[in-house]
């Protein structure tokens, strides 16, 4: 088949290291990048580092209102999609420009897959919430990447199109913890960074927490009163905020970072005391690698995660942050909710046996 995948931003950029590999081992795989993050460190740097193949197009669309942005997508989608006449549209996760690909497609009646379908939660507050909902209805197969997501899917009434398949994060995981870890970890003035012995990792960019001082001020001062730095990779969007918050609040505790590549982050997760983030993968990852996470949101986004305490939600309060950080964690090596490593492999093995 000609398979058209859309990505645009940086957790998408990681599921398509794995994805990519394995599609165009049988499939022609035109790749199409938005533009939705486009800078050296939230996108280029995933693109060399994990050998994902140059996108074939670059809409070059970033910033802008959630309606700016999508629209602006849609259209330049749908003239990539008249042009190739693909077998199909591959999308990942929950982005604008996963719905906007979505909906470029089904108008054009061509058939889409949705890679991590079926994540809910739950209230239409999330951003997000909406684009994984809505991409879900719009497309002809679903992978689950765990059980909970295909009953939700099944709830929805579109379980005879849905496919349990795994996490494909989980590929590119552990593919990229088992090779060799030299940090290239960069301060906010490129300096590089030493990796202390002992460190919290943190990484927090939602709206929620960031959008004003108050919440990410709580967060930053229960970092900075624990035995051990944390390193905190910042988004770019939260710069200019957690750098005064830090210097002006004398936060020395906290080392801030530039965003990191993915074998950074992967190793950093894996070596780390415990992590901090609002981050849905990166709460995946945590679990993946056996480190105790707390996750700054009302909800989570990975429910298979909260348990034993490996994972518990925390306000953005200092007192609160603290008392989720000090509880002990259980692990059940068994408990594998996430499959086992090769997601890709399954959605091809499904994209062989259906007719779409
Ligand atoms: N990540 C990274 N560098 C960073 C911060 C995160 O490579 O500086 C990785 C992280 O390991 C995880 C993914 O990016 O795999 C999460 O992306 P993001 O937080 O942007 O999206 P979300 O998980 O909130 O959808």
């Amino acid at each position: 088949m000609k398979i058209v995948t859309v990505v645009g931003a940086r957790p998408q950029f990681i599921k398509a290291a794995a994805g990519s590999r394995a599609l165009r081992r049988e499939h022609t795989e035109i790749l199409v990048h938005t533009g939705q993050h486009h800078d050296e460190n939230m996108s280029e740097i995933f693109f060399r580092e994990m050998g994902i193949p140059a996108p074939d197009y670059n809409l070059g669309i970033a910033g802008g209102t959630h309606a700016q942005m999508t629209g602006r997508m849609l259209i330049a989608l749908e003239e990539v999609l008249l042009g190739e006449k693909p077998d199909a549209l591959l999308v990942y996760g929950d982005t604008n420009s996963t719905l906007a690909a979505a909906l470029a497609a089904v108008k054009l009646d061509i058939p889409v897959l949705h890679v991590e379908a079926g994540n809910r939660l739950g209230t239409l507050s999330n951003p997000e919430e909406v684009n994984r909902i809505l991409t879900d209805h719009c497309s002809r197969l679903l992978f689950a990447a765990t059980e909970d997501a295909a009953q939700k899917l099944r709830g929805e009434g579109l379980g005879d199109r849905t496919h349990v398949v795994g996490n494909i994060m989980y590929d590119s995981f552990l593919h990229f913890r088992s090779l060799p870890w030299e940090p290239d970890i960069r301060g906010f003035d490129g300096e590089r960074i030493d990796v202390p012995a002992r460190f919290y990792y943190m990484t927090c960019h939602r709206q929620e927490n960031t959008g004003t001082d108050e919440p990410l001020r709580e967060i930053l001062l229960a970092m900075n009163s624990l035995d051990a730095p944390t390193i905190y990779a910042v988004h770019p969007r939260n710069r200019e905020r957690a750098a005064r918050l830090c210097r002006g609040g004398g936060l020395s505790n906290i080392i801030l970072t530039q965003p990191v590549g993915y074998s950074d982050s992967v190793h950093l997760t894996q070596n780390a005391v415990k992590i901090v983030t609002d981050s849905g993968g990166l709460q995946c990852e945590a679990f993946y690698a056996g480190v105790q996470c707390v996750f700054i949101l009302d909800y989570p986004v990975w429910p298979e995660t909260m348990v034993g305490n490996r994972n518990q939600l925390a306000k953005p309060l200092r007192e609160d942050i603290l008392a989720k950080l000090s509880a002990e964690q259980t692990i059940d090596p068994d408990y594998r909710p996430f499959g086992d490593g090769h997601a890709a492999e399954k959605i091809c093995d499904v994209l062989r046996e259906v007719t779409l």
